[in-house]
Parts: C-alpha cells; sequence; structure tokens
C-alpha cells in the first residue's frame, strides 16, 4: 500500500482519486518550499509531513532553508510579534539587518522552482530574484491587526509575488495581487497523531514523572509569550483551589525563535514552589507530544495571538476537550460550546477548565464533536488539494481550473 493509499479508511477513496487528478496536472513542475527552520514551529511540522506526501503523488517538491545569524533571527521575531500586533520597538538598523541577512540570501539561495512557494516573512526578500517563474508568499501569521511600519515594509516585497496565500478570511489584507484563504491541517497518521498503545503512553508520563493520580492540564507550545505560558499557570492555580490537579507545560524551541529560552527560565521560576507543575523542554519528539496529549484530561491553548494554531487540532483529533483562547485561527476550529471552550480571559481559562473536569460526559461530548469538526475540514489530504487547486491556478488567471 502506498502512503497516500493509507488515508483511504479515513478519508474516502474520492478525495484521494481527486488528489491524484490534480497531481498528474501538475507533472513537469518543480515545486519549490522556502522557509527559515527545518523543525520548530507550525510551518516545518506541515511542510515534514507534505513533502512526502507530494513526492509521492508524483509532485516534484523540493524544500530549502534560507540562513541567518542571531541578530536576524532577533529581529524577524520582533516582525513577528508587531505583525500579530504587539507593541515592539523597530528601529531602522533592524529594517537594515534583515536587508543585509536577506542580500546573502539573495546571493546563495537557488530559486529553481517552477513555482517558489515562500512561508512567511523571514525568506520574503528573495521575490527579488523572480524570473519567469512563478512566486506565492505563504503568510502564517494573524495580520488582522498588524504594526503598519513593519507590514508597509513587506508590502513592498509582497506585491511582486503572484499571489498570496493566508490561513483565516479574518487574516486577508487588501492587496493588488490575487489571495488565497488555505488553513493549515495536521496528519492523522504522523508519530505526532496516530493512535498509540497505551504503554506508550504510559512509558511516556513514568519519564517525566507524571503521576496519574490527577487530572492533567496540558498546554503544548514554544515557550513564547504569545503563547502565554505565565497565563496558563495563573488559570491552572485558580483551578487548584477548587480540584486538585496538576499542569504540564511542555514545549521545545525552535531554530528562527531566539526568545525560547527566556521565556523558559521565567516559566520556571513561576512554577518552582509547586511539584505539580512540570514543565518539560522536548526535543522534536513527536511520539512524546502525541501520548501527553493522550494522556491528559483537558488541553489548553491560552494564546495572547496565534496564527491558526496546530496543537488544537492535534488536540481534538484525539478527542480531547480543549480550552483556548478565541484568537487566529482557533476560532475556525472551535465553537464555543459545541466542538471546546473559548475563552477571552484568565479567569475564563480556569472557568472553562473547572466546568470540563467536573463534567466528564460534557467534555467527551466536546471532544468528540472536534475530532469530527477537524476530519471534515482541517486533515492533511484537504490541504494537499487547496495547494494543487492554488499551484494550478498560477497558470489559469481566470479563477477556475478545468480538470476534465
Ligand atoms: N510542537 C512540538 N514540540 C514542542 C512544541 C510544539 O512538536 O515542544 C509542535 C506542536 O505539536 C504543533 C507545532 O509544533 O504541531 C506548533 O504549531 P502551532 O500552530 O500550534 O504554533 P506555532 O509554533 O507555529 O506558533
Amino acid at each position: 500500500m502506498t502512503e497516500i493509499e493509507k488515508y483511504i479508511p479515513l478519508v474516502g477513496q474520492s478525495i484521494i482519486d481527486d488528489l491524484q487528478l490534480l497531481s498528474e496536472r501538475l507533472k513537469g513542475k518543480v515545486i519549490q518550499h522556502i522557509n527559515s527552520s527545518p523543525v520548530g514551529g507550525g510551518v516545518a511540522e506541515i511542510l515534514n509531513r507534505m513533502i512526502p506526501l507530494l513526492k509521492e503523488l508524483g509532485v516534484d517538491t523540493k524544500w530549502d532553508v534560507i540562513k541567518g545569524g542571531e541578530q536576524f533571527f532577533e529581529v524577524t521575531k520582533k516582525f513577528h510579534n508587531a505583525l500579530h500586533g504587539r507593541a515592539e520597538e523597530i528601529t531602522q538598523r533592524d529594517f537594515e539587518i534583515f536587508m543585509e541577512t536577506s542580500q546573502q540570501n539573495i546571493e546563495s539561495v537557488d530559486t529553481y522552482g517552477d513555482i517558489v512557494f515562500v512561508h512567511d516573512p523571514q525568506p520574503i526578500a528573495l521575490i527579488k530574484k523572480k524570473a519567469a517563474n512563478k512566486w506565492l508568499w505563504r503568510c502564517h501569521i494573524d495580520v488582522s491587526n498588524p504594526n503598519e511600519r513593519v507590514w508597509g515594509f513587506l508590502m513592498d516585497f509582497i506585491v511582486q509575488y503572484d499571489s498570496a496565500v493566508f490561513s483565516a478570511p479574518a487574516f486577508s489584507r487588501k492587496l493588488p495581487i490575487r489571495q488565497f484563504l488555505i488553513s493549515p491541517s495536521i496528519d492523522p497518521l504522523s508519530d505526532k497523531n496516530k493512535e498509540l498503545p497505551q504503554e506508550i503512553i504510559d512509558s511516556v508520563l513514568k519519564k517525566y514523572e507524571i503521576k496519574k493520580d490527577k487530572p492533567i492540564i496540558t498546554q503544548i507550545s514554544r515557550f513564547d509569550r504569545l503563547k502565554d505560558p505565565i497565563g496558563v499557570i495563573e488559570a491552572y492555580l485558580q483551578v487548584k483551589k477548587y480540584i486538585n490537579c496538576q499542569l504540564v507545560l511542555a514545549g521545545g524551541t525552535a531554530e528562527d525563535d531566539p526568545e525560547g529560552f527566556k521565556v523558559l527560565g521565567e516559566v520556571k521560576e513561576k512554577a518552582k514552589n509547586d511539584p505539580d507543575i512540570h514543565i518539560l523542554l522536548l526535543s522534536q519528539n513527536d511520539i512524546e507530544v502525541n501520548a501527553l496529549q493522550r494522556a491528559s484530561d483537558v488541553i489548553i491553548q491560552k494564546s495572547i495571538r496565534e496564527g491558526f494554531g496546530l496543537t488544537v487540532a492535534e488536540a481534538l483529533w484525539k478527542g480531547k476537550p480543549v480550552v483556548a483562547s478565541n484568537v487566529g485561527g482557533i476560532p475556525l476550529q472551535i465553537k464555543h460550546k459545541y466542538s471546546g471552550l473559548l475563552c477571552h480571559s484568565i479567569e475564563g481559562a480556569s472557568f472553562a477548565i473547572k466546568q470540563l473536569l467536573s463534567s466528564p460526559a460534557y467534555a467527551k461530548k466536546l471532544g468528540e464533536n472536534g475530532r469530527e469538526h477537524i476530519k471534515n475540514n482541517f486533515l492533511i489530504t484537504r490541504h494537499l488539494r487547496d495547494y494543487m487547486l492554488l499551484f494550478l491556478s498560477l497558470y489559469h488567471p481566470e479563477d477556475i481550473v478545468h480538470l476534465g
């Protein structure tokens, strides 16, 4: 059985047939993805799963990563935060640092693809190399309320692309180029999401010295202020006044995220007096993430800003009740009181967690609805179809792709 055929029991034959039909139309085209980190964070997560499947479907797909030093990634992290609407002091020197590294990448990165698919702001300036090929800019950030100076700076590049792609309708911007709305996805068959035997789940809990004697509340996220790990601890502490429970805050750091260790230090400081708070620094171990999500009674994602929030989809797919902030792509995944609970504050988060821990039948129902919603909308097979249609659309400016 090929890898792609393994999805048939989950999504049905016709979806896989569509993928095969679309991929035939892309024969002869080279798709080149470019981003800034091979591991860590949602973008790398998706590309790692998607590229082998596209290749198997016969779409010649490559992935290149730009290079940058510490200063460059400090600047791009500031851009990232500012685009999410967070107050950041951006100096003229920051823009210069961005351009200096961009210039080095312009000189060293070969943009050989028939379609060059650039992810997020870090590699955006490569568009200066545009020749006869097609260029896509994929924005994974919630840019509904961006810092206008940073957005204005990026606009000079964005307008040179053939099309732009955003994750949710609310993120789209007024642009003179075509825009597509394509939400991210999870892979149900990856190590991160596949079914796991109970022994593996138990062995991961044992490794991290987490006992099953009280309910487990978990947030899996990079240690990043926009994921609000401190707010998660505060919400947990409020719950703990009423229900004896434990908290798992598990995360790694991404190569293009220099803030991680600083935030991790702050989180450890905040948690130091409570033995029921488990702070785990995971080193890209998908089975462990999977096991921790499956072992949890409630999953929380208390982000202050979010692109899409893959961790929410991952938890819902596992049938878990989720409490998550009403930001970014999260409300696409959670319909309040139907497929999870949305919150707007620490108090709201703790109230929702308490409700779920004390009403297991309600929590179970939300989890089941969540799984169904993810199955219908956010699996990688839908994402593959959308991307292939997007690629074809670059050669069909009339907005309709005839496949017959
Ligand atoms: N993740 C992981 N290990 C960690 C922290 C996060 O594998 O220690 C994964 C997580 O399971 C999810 C992705 O990284 O698949 C994060 O994507 P999301 O959209 O939630 O947030 P981002 O990091 O892109 O802001």
